[in-house]
């Protein structure tokens, strides 16, 4: 059955809602999960009217459908109401508008709030749905939002009190959109439906699981958001890590929200805390500068719009963290993720160990399962097998699996599953405060050391894969990064 559901999209006129929101609602409509029982109210500063709105919603469609009835049917659900989120007054007419579509399309009270805003915003908008009413504890109310939850600690813990007061934890939604693709939630699956994997899915086994979250662009127009960032809170804190919890954490006792929480929960616990000295040996910083990839030049961090020409915000990190617990201890997990590397690409390697004991003449190759997440969805395994020929060699062959372009074209995503599951109450794709919190326990030392040590950024030209260090952070202990792109 459809979702009776009121939204309301705080941010109606920014990048994300037209990017992202606007077709995953769409693609919610023309599955049928969204029908007539639904209105948007969509509120930004700008003074658009119902029918501009809606012309913009048609226009994020594009390539979505040429169908003109459904198009126009689908933005007629859509309404604009100018706000601005410190005026208390223009809380009274969205409340009108509010109780006005309420009755009109039957949404049974339920509503959502897609707080797609600078997360300054957060709280002064959370604070007003309840002192204005907005909010009437009829039906259900889940509020959903963006990234970044805090800058630190202790700026995430005053935004969680400020949301706390207004919205309970299982009626707050935080998105990691990398929660909702195909492959991360895959992981589970890979380990827990195969036997053979999870029975070998310890230190006994394993000998070092790498991440990486790699981007060919460079901060193209959001130089301006990065400088406050960059990597290691851009993409560590929240992706990265969310990502380890999922490969380190115990079996859960049923695929529940609970029990997966709670597990994810005790890795994240079971990470080793650094000291300052620590982090600062085992993370890596780095910033690109220009490099030339194919004939085409690409310029350094420093010369892109919005940025500071003698910053010091990491475009890369490289790290190792330590999981003291009975499964992994000794079992580095290394991460790294950067702007301008040189291929875009999300993977997972699970480097498993050698046989001490091999018997034949040649060194063998590591086993390594590797997990694709994008741009394409799938997983390897290379394995030792027979040259065909004479002789005896050794030579190894990599059992490769990518989703059909077509299946996965049909698939939907990340942010319908997300919006979906929001629908349905289910916070297993979301980060959770106390995922939240651990994290930037993890961050936060990292930070400080950086920010103490002040020591030159080391350097890495466009379109490689970071600075020689990160390279070095493994060699150092006699390893190296699988993908080497
Ligand atoms: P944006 O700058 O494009 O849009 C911001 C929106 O907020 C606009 O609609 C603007 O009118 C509105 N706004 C700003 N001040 C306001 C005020 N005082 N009152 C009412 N409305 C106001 O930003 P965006 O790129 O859409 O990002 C929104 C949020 O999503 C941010 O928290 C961002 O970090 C996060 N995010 C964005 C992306 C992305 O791909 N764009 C990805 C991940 C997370």
């Amino acid at each position: 059955m459809s979702k009776q559901v009121l939204f309301t999209m705080f941010g109606a006129t920014g990048d994300l809602a037209k990017r992202k929101l606007y077709p995953a609602l769409f693609q919610l409509y023309k599955k049928g999960e969204i029908a007539e029982n639904f209105a948007v109210i969509g509120t930004a500063r700008r003074p658009w009217t119902d029918e501009y709105y809606r012309q913009i919603i048609i226009e994020s469609l594009s390539g979505l459908s040429n169908n003109e009835k459904e198009l126009a049917d689908f933005s007629s659900h859509f309404y604009y109401q100018s706000h601005d989120v410190n005026d208390t007054s223009h809380y009274h007419a969205l409340k009108e508008l509010g109780d006005r579509l309420r009755e009109k399309y039957n949404t049974n009270c339920n509503q959502v709030f897609y707080l797609a805003m600078a997360p300054q915003f957060f709280s002064i908008i959370a604070n007003h749905l309840k002192s204005e009413k907005i909010l009437t504890g009829k039906g259900f109310e889940r509020v959903i939002i963006e990234k970044p939850f805090g800058s630190d600690l202790e700026t995430a813990q005053a935004l969680n009190t400020a949301l706390k007061d207004v919205f309970r934890e299982d009626q707050t939604f935080r998105i990691d959109h990398y929660l909702g693709k195909e492959m991360i939630q895959s992981v589970s699956a890979i380990r827990f439906a195969n036997q053979m994997f999870e029975s070998i899915w310890d230190k006994d086994h394993i000998d070092n699981i790498q991440i990486t979250f790699a981007e060919s662009i460079g901060v193209e127009d959001r130089g301006g958001y990065y400088e406050t960032s960059g990597a290691l809170k851009d993409m560590i804190q929240n992706h990265v890590l969310q990502v380890l919890a999922l490969l380190a954490m115990e079996k859960p006792k049923s695929f529940t929200q609970e029990s997966i929480l709670a597990e994810k929960v005790k890795a994240l616990h079971s990470i080793r805390q650094y000291s300052e000295q620590e982090a600062l040996e085992a993370f890596i910083p780095g910033q690109y500068v220009e490099g030339t990839i194919d004939g085409k030049a690409f310029p350094a961090y420093r010369s892109e719009p919005s940025v500071a020409p003698d910053s010091n915000t990491e475009t890369f990190v490289a790290g190792k963290f330590l999981i003291d617990n009975e499964r992994w201890a000794g079992v580095p997990f290394y991460v790294r993720s950067g702007k301008r590397l040189t291929e875009k690409g999300t993977r997972i390697n699970i480097v498993f160990k050698q046989d001490p004991n091999n018997i034949f003449e040649t060194t063998l190759e590591e086993n390594v399962l590797t997990i694709y997440i994008q741009p394409t969805e799938g997983f390897s395994l290379t394995v030792n097998g027979k040259e065909v020929g004479q002789g005896f060699n050794i030579a190894p062959i990599k059992l490769g699996y990518r989703h059909d372009a077509t299946i996965l074209g049909n698939s939907p995503e990340a942010y319908e599953k997300l919006i979906l599951d929001v629908l349905n109450g289910d916070g297993t794709n979301f980060s959770h405060w106390e995922e939240v919190s651990r994290s930037w326990e993890l961050i936060d030392v990292i930070r400080q050391a950086w920010d103490k040590a002040h020591h030159e950024l080391p350097k890495y030209p466009a379109a490689t894969m970071g600075p020689q260090e990160a390279f070095d952070l493994l060699e150092k202990d006699g390893r190296h990064w699988v993908w080497q792109p």
